[in-house]
């Protein structure tokens, strides 16, 4: 085979416990999946999750110590979301709520980063969000865990600090909609794929960040990330 052009990089994140690396596919997003999220954002906390969507050029390795992402342009608020990330090893279509969690690879901390402005903008005027939340290092992910080592977690703190100061703080037990719940509703709208990965949705607290903070979050259980903003 030969192309026109190079061929783009396959995008890839850290595996704990190996040397081999997670190919990113396409990056599915779980909305207001918290209900206290729901509510801060001016939501209906009742309304059902929706899923949007970050490219594959979105993921950001965050699995090493001196990780960071650059302030983005066009915006001035830019918001940290920490979510469960879910990194889907084997497709389907249509998958039953029972048999999902036999897609799933592993599991790792992320932050959905956002140009809240921007799509809360496009929100209102009931457009796409794309130019808020699909752009380029809009998903800082560390090391992905593997479900055969780690099992499915169900119930385990999930927080986020700003420059040492506690900002998100809740647990993946609050969740609306389940991982389970969440690749069945999704499969039943596109056949997931290998190297998939679906961000679960932010609890509460979520806020802005700017150059030079230094952001850490983590949930139990899975490796923490460290991030600044440069
Ligand atoms: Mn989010």
């Amino acid at each position: 085979m030969t192309y026109v052009l190079d061929a783009p990089p396959v995008y890839s994140l850290a595996v704990a416990g190996s040397t081999a690396r997670f190919p990113v596919n396409r990056i599915f997003c779980v909305g207001r999946n918290y209900a206290a999220h729901a509510r801060e954002m001016g939501m209906d906390e009742r309304d059902p999750p929706f899923f949007f969507m970050k490219p594959a050029s979105a993921a950001a390795d965050a699995s090493v110590g001196d990780a960071s992402i650059p302030y983005p342009p066009m915006t001035a608020n830019f918001h940290h979301e920490i979510e469960l990330v879910v990194a889907i090893g084997s497709g389907g279509a249509a998958v039953a709520e029972c048999d999902a969690e036999s897609l799933i690879y592993g599991y790792a901390a992320g932050l959905d980063m956002t140009r809240r402005d921007l799509q809360l903008a496009a929100r209102d005027q009931g457009r796409p969000w794309e130019f808020g939340k699909s752009f380029t290092h809009s998903a800082p992910i560390g090391a992905i865990h593997p479900a055969a080592s780690l099992g499915h977690p169900k119930s385990a703190a999930i927080w986020l600090d700003v420059n040492g100061a506690r900002k998100q703080s809740s647990d993946i037990a609050q969740m609306i909609w389940s991982v389970p719940e969440c690749i069945a509703f999704l499969s039943r709208h596109e056949a997931l794929q290998p190297g998939d990965l679906i961000m679960t949705g932010t609890p509460e607290g979520v806020g802005p960040v700017v150059a030079g903070d230094r952001m850490h979050g983590g949930i139990e259980g899975l490796s923490d990330i460290r991030l600044r903003v440069r």
